[in-house]
């Protein structure tokens, strides 16, 4: 019989990065603890999910009152559970006032299928327009406006119909017509490795849009909920989205995706066939009392004010000739390297050293920065001394 750990490291032979495999037992704030009772700074916060930093007590003690009510009812239609109804209503009240009706998914993959079939109904076409360099997630329909050709190889034949533009080129706008049902990108590109649209470019993407009766779904899985210093990342750019895909922060840790639009397109789902989209745990009410709970604690505690001093500290201290330099907005940053091997040997350092961090999907020389909004000033100094110490230590 295989041990997991024999498991683990066949599995992910090429994946995994880590020079050794890390069993974490515990964790708590911005530290995750091994099983020896070493500690290590989630600088990765499990990929933009742990906003509030690990095993919030709002939030477990909340997850624990909702088990002791009830975990499942499959109902549909006359039916609805409260978590959903009160985390629904929440999201509402902090949502745009056209961003109305919330539907509720298992993960981010799934919100991205439920939209892309919600915008398919709503406009009665069949053409999609994605970025280069984009990451919506890993089903089939999430792969097809996936930017990546190498990634995508192995899955054709995938979603027909799909275009790609250049992320943040105004010149690629005019390939969004009146045949477009949607188009899909990130608000700001997550494993392309942190990129930031001008301002212009957004807008003017938002008008073309409008223009062509397309619909604008605006994946804000990565950088929603305070991660960027704002709620919704695209309230830096003055937009607002037909469809917005949630995920990840949503749940405060635990497994909920939503795609939020209109009442009006939403009722498109409700017209004949009227199959819409349907989903046994999407919504799951533990997973909704836990994001309704993430979301008071994330407001009551004015976390995404103090984003931009805690932004402008890792930039102050991140300074060295072997950095290229720092991309992003607020906590969800990139420090760009040479090479991936040169990035790669600093990250498992870091590892080694205490501080759990990685590479993007679409991007392999720039390190993932991305911790929880709790991190204070001085985690992050010590943070920022761990990197530099392993930059001087493989750099040399
Ligand atoms: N969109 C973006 C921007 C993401 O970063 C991710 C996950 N990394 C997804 C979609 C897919 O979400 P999930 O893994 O929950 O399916």
């Amino acid at each position: 019989m295989l041990t997991l750990r024999q498991l683990f490291l066949n599995n992910n032979a090429q994946t995994t990065h880590f020079p050794l495999l890390l069993e974490f037992e515990r964790a708590e704030g911005v530290y995750m603890y091994d099983t020896a009772g070493k500690p290590f700074i989630d600088l990765i916060s499990g990929i933009g999910v742990s906003n509030l930093g690990h095993s919030n007590p709002h939030v477990v003690g909340t997850i624990k009152e909702q088990v002791d009510k009830y975990m499942h009812l499959m109902v549909y239609g006359e039916y609805v559970q409260t978590p959903q109804v009160r985390f629904a209503e929440k999201l509402v009240s902090i949502l745009p006032e056209s961003l109305n009706s919330v539907y509720f998914t298992n993960s981010g993959s799934e919100a991205v299928e439920g939209a892309i079939k919600l915008a398919k109904r709503y406009t009665g076409r069949q053409q999609i327009v994605a970025c280069h360099n984009s990451y919506h997630g890993s089903t089939h329909g999430a792969l097809s406006v996936m930017g990546n050709e190498e990634f995508k190889q192995a899955y054709r034949p995938l979603l027909p119909g799909v275009s790609f533009i250049r992320f943040n080129e105004p010149v690629d706008l005019h390939l969004i017509t009146s045949e477009t049902a949607c188009v899909i990108l990130e608000t700001i590109q997550g494993e392309a490795g942190i990129r930031v649209p001008d301002k212009a470019y957004m807008q003017a993407l938002r008008q073309r849009c409008t223009e062509t009766g397309t619909l604008l779904i605006l994946d804000e899985i990565q950088a929603a909920f305070g991660r960027t210093g704002k709620l919704f990342a695209f309230e830096h750019f003055g937009i607002v989205p037909d469809i917005l895909l949630l995920a990840k922060a949503l749940g405060g840790g635990m497994p909920v995706g939503a795609f939020v639009a209109n009442t009006n397109v939403m009722s498109a789902f409700k017209e004949n066939p009227i199959l819409g989209h349907i989903t046994t745990f999407g919504g799951h009410p533990v997973c909704c009392a836990a994001g309704l709970a993430a979301l008071e604690v994330l407001l009551n505690e004015q976390l995404m004010e103090q984003v931009p001093a805690k932004e402008a500290l890792f930039r102050e201290l991140l300074v060295h000739p072997a950095i290229k330099g720092v991309r992003g907005k607020g906590l969800m940053l990139a420090a760009e390297f040479e090479s991936f091997e040169l990035n790669k040997k600093i990250i498992d350092r870091c590892i080694e050293n205490g501080v759990i961090t990685d590479w993007f999907l679409h991007c392999s020389n720039s390190m993932r920065i991305a911790p929880p909004l709790i991190i204070t000033h001085e985690q992050i100094t010590h943070a920022c001394t761990i990197i530099l110490e392993a930059i001087d230590y493989q750099s040399n």
